[in-house]
């Protein structure tokens, strides 16, 4: 044997140990520093965990989409397809944003936990549809399909009201479908008169927005229209209605809310105390009711303005 090739062997050799004596004390290192551990791959290989995670998507589709319906017969088998899917890819989006949500019917609580796994992953931070999906899925009555009277899941309004909020959150312009969707759930985990239980929390959103503080994110996000959804709800609980669209009377504990809004809130728009209907400049009694309003808009020399700076009778400026 050459000289020079014992030589190139024994490096090799040493090499070797070099790099499995890095392996083994490096890789407990880097785990341990990693905060994101939970959301790595489990797959052994780097950069191929994407090529498997779609080869197990499609598989997933071919199966899934072959099935009339994802019920309780064959949810186990979905499911366990779907979470090989996140183990190898765990920002994988469509397996959340479709996989998931094929299951949410047939296994609910599974399906939760797999969206509130990704709402906690620091990679799809931005995705609004995850939390939005769980907030759905906990504002639900979910019974199984192939028996009816098998409940798999009660609504957990306070939980969906998180996952709306979170959803919020994570936009600087949330559209409106998720400002009711989390303001009707806070309502219903508050109960009571459906009316005002949504009054009530619209106010205690507004004050939380003067005091740009929140429940649970310190950065506070304001709901861009709330005034607007203000005099809706105040109006609602001024005239609730029942199941049958009937006409009831508002409460004690309702109409003294709705009088505090009106003062603190709504006294900027002009609204009759009696109807809630916003009044005219100029106008002295309400038009839907006839009750008398507070007159606004009218200059000192009497003339009604319009929305000019200065009055077009006297010139005065507005
Ligand atoms: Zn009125
Ligand atoms: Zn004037």
């Amino acid at each position: 044997m050459k000289k020079d090739t014992v030589i190139r062997f024994m490096i090799m050799i040493a090499s070797l140990a070099v790099a499995s004596y890095l392996a083994c004390i490096l890789t407990p290192m880097q785990s341990d520093i990693s905060q994101e551990k939970n959301f790595l791959t489990k797959a052994p290989v780097a950069g191929l965990h994407k090529f498997f995670a779609d080869v197990a998507w499609m598989r997933f589709i071919n199966f899934a989409g072959g099935l009339s319906s994802i019920d309780s017969t064959n949810v186990d088998k979905v499911s366990r397809m779907l979470e090989k899917i996140i183990a190898y890819d765990p920002n994988f989006v469509e397996s959340y944003q479709s996989g998931v949500l094929s299951i949410s019917n047939a296994d609910p609580k599974l399906a939760v936990k797999l969206l509130e796994q990704a709402c906690a992953n620091p990679h799809l931070a931005h995705n609004i549809q995850i939390p939005f999906y769980a907030g759905f899925i906990l504002s639900r009555t979910i019974v199984d399909q192939n028996n009816p009277d098998k409940i798999l899941s009660e609504p957990d309004y306070a939980a969906a009201a998180r996952f709306f909020r979170m959803a919020i959150q994570r936009t600087r312009d949330p559209e409106s479908y998720l400002i009711s969707n989390y303001i009707h759930a806070k309502a219903k985990a508050r109960g009571g008169e459906e009316s005002l239980a949504v009054l009530s929390v619209l106010y205690d959103e507004w004050k939380m927005s003067k005091a740009g503080k929140d429940e649970i994110y310190s950065d506070y996000c304001q709901i861009p229209d709330i005034e607007e959804r203000l005099v809706k709800a105040t109006r609602e609980a001024k005239y609730p209605i029942d199941d049958e669209g009937r006409l009831l009377k508002p409460s004690q504990k309702a109409l003294e809310l709705i009088a505090k809004v009106q003062q603190e809130i709504l006294f900027k728009k002009h609204l009759c105390e009696n109807c809630v209907t916003p009044a005219a400049p100029g106008d002295k009694f309400c038009g839907t009711c006839g009750h008398a309003v507070k007159t606004w808009g009218v200059c000192s020399c009497g003339h009604i303005l319009s929305s000019k700076a200065y009055c077009t009778r006297c010139g005065k400026k507005q």
